[in-house]
């Protein structure tokens, strides 16, 4: 195996060690030398518009159903601050919720629930 290179970031200026092990991995990969450091690529990685964060609207996330303590999969991402529910308990939930009939003039959301 070749040994370590010393490389310097395109980006950050700072030189980097390319080491005989990511050299390898590389190049299975038939990437050529890379020209940024691990940080300013992950930095990038994770600023790059559809590559992750932001934008992508198809993401979607495993929580744990607040309802039955399964994991489950929803197609959004969870906020925290409210419970997240699986398919089955989302939808018994609102049955029972829509299954009153008549009340929901109470609480329009508004005027409800304030810091929550
Ligand atoms: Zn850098
Ligand atoms: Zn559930």
């Amino acid at each position: 195996m070749a040994g370590d290179q010393e490389l310097t970031c395109s980006d950050c200026g700072q030189s980097f060690t390319f080491s005989a092990e990511d050299q390898a991995f590389f190049n299975e990969r038939g990437y050529s030398t890379p020209k940024r450091c691990k940080q300013c690529r992950q930095a990038k990685k994770q600023e790059q518009p559809g590559g992750g964060y932001q934008h992508s609207e198809s993401r979607s996330a495993s929580v744990i159903c607040a309802g039955c303590g399964q994991q489950t999969t929803v197609p959004f991402e969870p906020r925290g601050d409210r419970p997240v529910y699986c398919q089955n308990c989302f939808q018994s939930r609102k049955k029972t919720h829509a299954g009153g009939g008549g009340r929901r003039s109470f609480g329009d959301r508004r005027s409800f629930g304030r810091g929550r």
